[in-house]
């Protein structure tokens, strides 16, 4: 058989499909492939983020407006309350919300070892943070550390 591919010009692989099989061209494609599907999820990512920032904002304007509203103008006792009830939950509901944005898109990364990963959801809930850096348990090295967030992996 190898003395056959031989004469023929080849490689087994293609005698047993029954075509020539262009492995080189595989490859490079599904390499294609993954470099695409690595660029959307990022753009994806990035919009997310987008996101969770106006999330963010519009939920704290609404509660400092409600909040201010209850504290100055001249109404009810009773329309006061419901004013600051509405203002706390669409604040923790939006808080929730953006939190979870942020767990989901890109990745953190230790600052240690420099391993990249998606935390829990509680996990980011209870981290300290600046911004979107996070003081988090890297689950690689195990070592607490402020981890930045990151699109690329
Ligand atoms: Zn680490």
């Amino acid at each position: 058989m190898p003395e056959l591919c031989e004469i023929l010009d080849v490689s087994i692989n293609d005698l047993f499909s029954g075509e020539i099989v262009d492995m080189k061209n595989n490859e490079k494609v599904l390499e294609e492939h993954l470099l695409e599907m690595t660029r959307l999820k990022e753009e994806k990512d990035r919009q997310l983020l987008n996101l969770e920032w106006v999330i963010g904002f519009t939920s704290s304007i609404t509660f400092i407006t409600l909040i201010f509203i209850a504290s100055y103008l001249q109404m009810q006792d009773y329309i006061r309350i419901i004013l600051i009830v509405i203002g706390f939950i669409t604040f923790i509901f939006g808080m929730i919300n953006a939190l979870k944005i942020e767990q989901v898109a890109g990745y953190y990364e230790c600052s240690e070892c420099h391993h990249k990963y998606v935390p829990t959801y509680k996990s980011v809930f209870i981290a300290m943070h600046m911004g979107r850096t996070r003081y988090l348990k890297c689950p690689k090295c195990n070592k607490k550390s402020w981890n930045k967030k990151v699109l690329t992996k």
